[in-house]
């Protein structure tokens, strides 16, 4: 039986690209989204791959929604958590309101996403959860406390998480992107960007693709030595 996979935010950007290559790894793929529904619509019609809306922020909607997908597709083997946002701004400015909105997102999703599947996972002896972190977890960014400090408490929870799944065939990884050609970073102002791309070693962006590939091989059966990690996948930044 083909293993079944859902990816957050798995409908454009990265998670677009994820859910297809999982699907290209002979999985069976539920691609969920928060409200863009005209793009989960033409993803679907494009790919094949179902997809389903529901706020990784919400809690009950979150062990719904896992519900749901293992009664339409089968008990849940991997897990994706890919959904994220920005609510950029210096401390001066940044409201407690987009702060939470950050933290309850990008955070507080993998929490509540994790609670759907793993323990069906543990009681089957396989099962498979990427979290995608950012360069930005790692080294902070300016105008972004909140996301750096969501994304940087995914580094962590993938370390504590990957303890309790070692012994039973659950692996938990990150990675950690650095700047990916989508719409999160098409919304950099343009000046700021040519900045961005300057400092980077190999001297452009990253392809959604070329993070996809790295999520296909955490989540394979070859992965299964690999837990606890994060794999930077960020064009040289950092390694000097
Ligand atoms: P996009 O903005 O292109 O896509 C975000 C996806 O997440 C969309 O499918 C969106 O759904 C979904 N989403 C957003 N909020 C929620 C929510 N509350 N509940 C469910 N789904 C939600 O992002 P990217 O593809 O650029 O980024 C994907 C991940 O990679 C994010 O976690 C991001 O932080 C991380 N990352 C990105 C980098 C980059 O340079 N692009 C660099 C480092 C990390 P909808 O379509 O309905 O809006």
């Amino acid at each position: 039986m083909a293993r079944v996979a859902i990816v957050t935010g798995g409908t454009r950007g990265i998670g677009e690209a994820i859910s297809l290559a999982l699907q290209d790894h002979g999985m069976t793929v539920a691609a969920t989204y928060a409200g863009n529904d005209d793009r989960a619509r033409d993803f679907t019609e494009r790919t094949g791959i179902a997809a389903f809306k529901w706020d990784v922020a919400d809690y009950d909607a979150c062990q719904d929604g896992c519900a749901r997908v293992a009664a339409e597709l089968g008990p849940v083997d991997v897990l994706v958590n890919n959904a994220g946002i920005t609510r950029d701004g210096t401390i001066m400015k940044l409201s407690y309101q987009a702060w939470k909105e950050v933290i309850d997102t990008n955070l507080g999703g993998c929490f509540n996403m994790a609670k759907g599947v793993f323990p069906g996972m543990r009681d089957r002896k396989w099962g498979r959860i990427v979290n995608i972190g950012s360069i930005n977890g790692q080294a902070g960014q300016y105008g972004q406390v909140n996301y750096a400090a969501a994304k940087s408490g995914i580094h962590g929870f993938t370390k504590a998480l990957a303890q309790e799944g070692a012994r039973a065939g659950v692996t938990v990884n990150a990675i950690a992107p650095g700047y990916i050609d989508t719409d999160m970073v098409a919304a950099v102002p343009s000046d700021v960007l040519e900045k961005i791309v300057a400092k980077i070693p190999v001297g452009r962006l990253g392809q959604a693709s070329e993070i996809a590939r790295g999520v296909a091989f955490l989540c394979s059966d070859e992965g299964g030595f690999v837990t606890g990690s994060t794999l930077s996948i960020n064009g040289g930044q950092h390694m000097y």
